[in-house]
């Protein structure tokens, strides 16, 4: 089949009709990366149907998916003519056309979660706002518009200043620091200017990064995830440890901040909550994903329930799966993308060869056709019986791994 649109078209579209799967729904995912990708994968194995739609024809989902409808998820008549095709609407990225999810929803297409919880999270000055309200504790924070704002804010708070944008952010791409008061307007100017859309954050002096996923059912069950550390390499995620090194009370109070912070979006799915642990052993909110997340990818190997499947069965309405682990310790790493051309994809393929190799990992590799500095290529976990181990058989992998000695 194929549709006369000029926006779009289909590709892989599989016609054949199960009547006795476990949810006859096609679930539409908006984004077909690589945590489309895995989407799918967790579909399979239920037999659910997952339909993306995706600008790219070679996206990582692509070849995965039910069908992939090549066009944008930022553009209107596209995403109308994609929900036409769905029996219920996701998404893998928050950056999508949230006005015409809005209508949809108004017009009876199920988002799960809801376009009121995507237009809060897009914006990170709304969802910085929106949180504050509902007294989830957060760095303090103030808009921008012009330089006497911005030395206003800078005044407020003390340097390094952390100066965001306030939508299309993505690791890291999207917030320059401030160190004094003279690096403004260069930080700035970084971003694209004033114009662009900024606010400002106080510096969080954090010891560690957590995050948690929380799930919620459409009956409006939570479940939490256990407790994970995520380590940053120039703002993008690079290790996951799982479950995080830290004192009982500090697992605790985090899991209580994500909970809160989910309870107060609607819809649902499962959420990645991103936080900070002060010295002083507070827990402060960095910022939420309305969708499966880079943090959790290790609980494809070291969950009952990957999060991958637990946003299937949320989003179809099944019941929520056991989101307990059921290794002892995982640590996840990031294989990000070299220089562009070949020798960035040997150095990729070296690295996914010796993991194969060694015990308790897992490979994954997105199948992205082009590399680029810093772009997320793939992914390796490491499970066994206690973060020693796992952490003792990533560091052999890296210490031969002449791009990256960690
Ligand atoms: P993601 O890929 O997670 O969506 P992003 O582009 O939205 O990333 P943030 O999560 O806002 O970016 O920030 C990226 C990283 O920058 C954080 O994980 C943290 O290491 C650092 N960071 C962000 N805000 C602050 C802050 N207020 N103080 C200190 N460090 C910060
Ligand atoms: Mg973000
Ligand atoms: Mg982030």
């Amino acid at each position: 089949a194929s549709i006369q649109d000029s926006n779009s078209s289909i590709k892989n579209e599989n016609v054949s009709v199960s009547v006795h799967g476990v949810s006859e729904k096609i679930m539409g995912v908006l984004g077909g990366g690589q945590l489309g990708r895995m989407l799918c994968q967790a579909a399979s194995e239920l037999a659910i149907k997952v339909a993306i739609l995706d600008p790219s024809e070679n996206c990582p989902a692509s070849s995965l998916s039910h069908y992939h409808m090549v066009g944008s998820f930022d553009d209107s008549a596209t995403v109308e003519e994609f929900a036409k095709r769905c029996g219920v609407l996701t998404v893998e990225i928050e950056h999508v056309d949230v006005a015409t999810l809005d209508k949809l929803e108004k017009q009876g297409v199920d988002c799960q979660p809801k376009a009121s919880t995507i237009r809060i999270i897009q914006d990170k000055y709304l969802q910085k706002l929106h949180f504050s309200r509902h007294g989830i504790p957060l760095p303090e924070f103030m808009e921008i518009d012009n330089y006497e704002s911005a030395k206003r804010s800078g005044e407020l708070f003390g340097y390094p200043l952390m100066i965001k944008s306030k939508r299309l952010a993505y690791d890291g791409r999207g917030n320059a620091v401030a160190k004094c008061e003279d690096d403004l307007s260069s930080a700035v100017t970084a971003l694209g200017g004033y114009e662009r859309g900024l606010y400002v954050e106080k510096w969080a002096p954090f010891v560690k990064e957590l995050a948690v996923i929380v799930a919620r059912g459409r009956d409006n069950s939570v479940l939490c995830y256990p407790v994970v550390e995520t380590i940053h390499k120039e703002n993008i995620c690079h290790i996951v440890k799982a479950p995080a090194v830290v004192p009982w009370k500090v697992r605790k109070l985090a899991t209580d901040v994500a909970h809160k912070a989910v309870s107060s979006l609607e819809g649902a799915g499962v959420f990645a909550v991103e936080l900070f642990l002060t010295d002083s052993g507070e827990i402060l909110l960095n910022e939420v994903a309305p969708r499966p997340h880079n943090s959790g990818h290790h609980t494809i190997e070291s969950c009952y329930t990957s999060q991958y499947e637990q946003h299937l069965r949320a989003v179809v309405g099944l019941p929520l799966g056991d989101p307990s682990m059921k290794t002892s310790a995982a640590v996840m790493y990031n294989i990000l993308g070299e220089d562009e051309g070949e020798p960035g994809f040997f150095i990729a393929h070296d690295i996914m060869r010796r993991a194969l190799a060694l015990p308790g990992a897992s490979v994954h590799w997105y199948n992205k056709l082009e590399m680029k500095r810093q772009r997320k290529m793939g992914h390796i976990t490491i499970v066994g019986s206690s973060m020693g181990i796992v952490e003792g058989h990533l560091k052999s992998l890296l210490k031969e791994d002449k791009s990256d000695v960690s």
